[in-house]
């Protein structure tokens, strides 16, 4: 598969004709717009849709490393979401290159462990902007056992040693709104790592907000 180009998460001319004509169909049915076919709808129109509501880096202003698509599954209708930290030292860099850098150096560690592509469908920086990760086509890498229909979302930084950034959380808060109403996922469906998986992650000064989310 191909990657759209779109560093700056604008709307690209292909992704505005596809809205424009869903846009078009909604209102010939009489539909709202919330009435999207959420589960049919194909990855790479979901990026480019959720690019448009929230701003995503691609993934090409970050990769380096091909991707294995022999060891990728393809994903199956995603049903849940599942909040993660990076885990190592304090993480607060904002510079969009330092943080390409650390994003590349996540996809090497887990490429290094035998995993296809970095783990993790979606990045959030401590600047609360949103990276393009694995692909939305493709089964995450992220909870053991616990992948199956499960969109992962990470956020940068180590949430045992830092708390997270007023951006991040406002950033997470919309992103997993935006993918619930996109997937149709009940609030009873957003976990924490932790809640699936023997492991600290995503850090005591995250999960709290991410438990939040579960109520909503
Ligand atoms: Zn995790």
């Amino acid at each position: 598969m191909s990657e759209t180009a779109n560093p700056n998460g604008m709307l690209d001319r292909r992704a505005f004709l596809r809205l424009g004509a869903f846009g078009a169909i909604s209102a010939w049915l009489g539909l709202p717009a919330a009435a999207a076919p959420a589960r049919s709808m194909a990855p790479r129109t979901v990026i480019d849709l959720l690019g448009t509501q929230i701003g995503i880096i691609r993934r090409s202003a970050w990769i380096r490393t091909p991707i294995n698509y022999a060891r990728l599954r393809a994903a199956s209708p995603y049903t849940r979401i599942t909040l993660h930290h990076t885990g190592n030292q304090a993480l607060r860099m904002t510079s969009p290159h330092l943080v390409a850098q650390e994003i590349s150096n996540v996809q090497g560690a887990h490429l290094a462990l035998h995993y296809g592509d970095i783990a993790y469908h979606l990045i959030v920086d401590y600047a609360g902007r949103v990276w393009e990760g694995r692909s939305l086509a493709y089964e995450g890498a992220h909870t053991l056992n616990a992948n199956e229909g499960n969109i992962g979302v990470m956020l940068l930084g180590n949430f045992e040693k830092q708390e997270p950034s007023a951006a991040q959380l406002a950033t997470q808060a919309n992103l997993v709104a935006l993918l619930r109403h996109q997937y149709r996922i009940r609030a009873s469906r957003i976990y924490g790592h932790r809640d699936l998986s023997p492991t600290i992650c995503p850090g005591g000064r995250l999960y709290p907000y991410v438990a939040q989310l579960r109520q909503t």
